[in-house]
């Protein structure tokens, strides 16, 4: 079994950190900062392995060239940004394969909120760290990519399996819920959600991990082919792509 951390940073970023007793490895996705991540480890007795970006960001690879120096870990990020990640090793692309110990972590391509966003999915411990694609209940901004490039990432996750847990980078969840319920009123699986994610934020909990299947319940950017949500839209019977793009700028105004 994996140990995993989530390390609450800046104003509503998370690091995660995560470690395979078996074979010793730690990997960190998103280190915004180091210190956090160097705090952990010592705390812990771990070393760390791997950095694994999701895109170019800094609020994602700020701690990068620190952790590097330090630990002498190797940097894992998309190929298509080696010309932005600081202190890249290892470029991947769609559908190649990592390694946490004997744990296979699979490379899926998501562009939309930048070009060259990657998520990393631990396949057989059903985990999915999808950085700024995917958050729970909202999806990224368009930062470069087009709404159609951001929905077919979307369409990728969301074939992965319902039990997935999705640890995303950003704790947007509460105004994303606004979101969601003032195009869905009427959900009441958001409604029950809402109430109890209210509760956590009450107390700064994080309200990550979020699974695949709540997301197909409660995600309007999940639900875009929902026929309650397309009415509620006036959008009933229009093609999933366009109701997410609807979406998208409806978010982005809200
Ligand atoms: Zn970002
Ligand atoms: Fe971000």
């Amino acid at each position: 079994m994996l140990i995993l951390l989530t390390l609450p940073v800046l104003n509503d970023n998370y690091i995660y950190l995560i470690h395979d007793p078996e074979s010793g490895e730690t990997a960190a996705v998103d280190p915004a900062l180091a210190a956090p991540v160097l705090d952990a480890l010592n705390q812990h007795h771990w070393s760390l392995n791997l950095i694994l970006n999701t895109h170019h960001h800094n609020d994602h690879v700020g701690g990068n060239l620190e952790l590097k120096q330090k630990t002498g870990c190797k940097i894992i990020a998309s190929i298509s940004d080696q010309h932005r990640i600081p202190g890249i090793d290892t470029p991947v692309k769609e559908n190649d394969i990592l390694w946490l110990g004997k744990h296979p972590i699979h490379i899926i391509s998501t562009p939309g909120h930048t070009n060259g966003h990657i998520v990393y999915h631990f396949t057989n411990d059903n985990l999915l760290f999808c950085g700024d694609t995917l958050f729970v209940m909202g999806c990224g901004r368009l930062f470069e990519g087009s709404a159609e490039q951001l929905w077919h990432s979307l369409q990728k996750l969301k074939s992965l399996p319902p039990e997935t847990r999705v640890y995303c980078a950003h704790e947007y969840t509460q105004t994303n819920g606004r979101f969601a319920l003032s195009v869905e009123p009427d959900n009441q699986a958001l409604q029950q959600r809402m109430a109890v994610i209210n509760q956590l934020r009450g107390k700064l909990t994080p309200t990550v991990p979020s699974t695949l299947a709540e997301e197909r319940a409660t995600n309007p950017f999940f639900r875009e082919d929902s026929p309650t949500l397309q009415a509620s839209l006036g959008l009933l019977n229009k093609k999933p792509i366009d109701v997410f793009t609807q979406l998208r700028t409806l978010k982005d105004h809200f």
